[in-house]
């Protein structure tokens, strides 16, 4: 089955009314017959649920779903994106130990990543996901590499193929959070990924209406148990050792879970995310390639445009060679940036992507406003760029509503 049709496949192991989609156990105790029986559950030897934390039928369902879809051996539901980006890293990491990642984060992963520090945990960043980059930051410390497939939002793409095979050679696991790329543009974990990550409040939910992450485990990483003492005690767990200690311990115990209302919400964003990301993709590249157009603007950057530095990868790496939806625009300086955004009439200024709607961002003066010049301009976010997420309204309306916005902008 391809895409389309295997979103539509979603199966709901409890249920027993034929009901298309899962019910919501909005609930967060589940009762048992006697002592022994919730005995058993807790052990883990007899089916069952407990509390909403630890498992629920709704947020089960979403996260075969997404398990499925990625080609994971599991897959574990978080309360947000951060959440599942914070969980995936701790799940491996101890004191002493050290992650390699792109330069080019998400403001918030940044930030996570500058707390790690004060649990003894260094990040050793690199400007470009590249094989030359990255061989000298690897020392017997290394732990983790990890990156989004597509940089939210400097826009660069990551070649799996020669990040993976440098991973593999140093018995690393890659972490790829691939929020903004999706399943229906490329399967990481197919490509030589051994942990997925996503923010599922974006593409995965769809309409911007549940905050949500979800960590996805391949299964093949062949965990040295010693090294990754953290993993320790869960060897026997085999291709589920990771989930395993996932489960059974840090996610459990931090207590990230998600609601059971927004595992069905994404349940129900996630039958459209092939459709969407068509769109949507479709969207910004004709979007991209008007704004390249309007001589009024200092940049335009979207990796689908056949100016992109990034275009052969997306080409050679993404299954339809489809960018993405998020473009970014400089507009000559902040001023500037201020005034094509208060503008735009269709485009709503706010901090989310991945939503139905357009919306439009100043990054530099939100979502990197701890971020020092230094740290900004790695994660390549200036003072005169906004950030799109272009959204599934009909194309002439946005270019003609971007096309007046920067009328605007002329002799002020
Ligand atoms: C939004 C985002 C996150 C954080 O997700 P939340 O759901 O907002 O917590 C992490 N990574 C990327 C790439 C994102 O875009």
């Amino acid at each position: 089955m391809r895409f389309n049709t295997r979103l539509l496949q979603g199966t709901n192991p409890f249920d027993t009314t034929g009901a298309t989609l899962p019910a919501v156990y909005q609930t967060s105790a589940f009762a048992h017959e006697s002592a022994e029986q919730l005995e058993k559950v807790f052990a883990g030897k007899a089916p069952g649920f407990a509390y909403t934390r630890i498992s629920n039928p709704t947020v089960m369902a979403f996260e075969k779903r997404i398990a499925t879809l990625e080609g994971g051996v599991d897959a574990v539901a978080c309360a947000s994106g951060m959440a599942a980006v914070s969980m995936a890293l701790l799940n491996i990491l101890e004191s002493g130990d050290e992650i390699i990642s792109s330069s080019a984060l998400f403001g918030g992963t940044l930030d996570l990543l500058a707390d790690f520090e004060r649990f003894g945990i260094k990040t050793r960043f690199v400007k470009n996901m590249t094989a030359a980059e990255i061989a000298p930051q690897i020392n017997g410390c290394t732990k983790v590499i990890f990156a989004e497939l597509f940089g939210n939002p400097r826009l660069d793409v990551v070649d799996l193929a020669e990040v993976s095979t440098l991973a593999k050679q140093h018995k690393i696991p890659l972490v790829i959070d691939s929020t903004t790329a999706t399943a229906a543009l490329i399967l990481p974990l197919a490509h030589g990924a051994d942990i997925v990550v996503h923010s599922s409040s974006k593409y995965i939910n769809g309409s911007g209406d549940a905050l949500s992450g979800i960590i996805v485990d391949g299964g093949k990483f062949a965990w040295d148990f010693e090294r990754f003492s953290a993993l320790a005690g869960y060897q026997k767990m085999g291709k589920f050792a990771y989930t395993a200690r996932l489960r059974g311990d840090l996610w459990r115990n931090f207590g990230p879970c998600i609601a059971p209302q927004n595992a069905y919400l994404n349940c129900l964003g996630l039958e459209t995310l092939g459709l969407r990301m068509e769109r949507l993709c479709a969207n910004a590249l004709a979007l991209a390639e008007f704004l390249e157009t309007q001589s009024e603007l200092a940049g335009v950057s979207y990796p689908g445009l056949a100016s992109s530095p990034y275009k052969g990868f997306v080409d050679s790496q993404m299954e339809k060679g489809q960018g993405g939806a998020i473009l970014t625009l400089r507009a000559g300086s902040k001023e500037r940036a201020f005034r094509l955004v208060n503008a735009l009439k269709i485009p709503k200024i706010a901090t989310n992507i991945g939503d139905v709607r357009t919306l439009v961002i100043h990054p530099a003066s939100t979502i990197y406003l701890h971020s020092s010049e230094e740290k900004k301009s790695d994660a390549g976010v200036y003072d005169d760029m906004i950030r799109v997420s272009v959204g599934i309204e009909d194309i002439e309306d946005l270019i003609e509503d971007f096309g007046q916005a920067i009328e605007s902008m002329k002799g002020e």
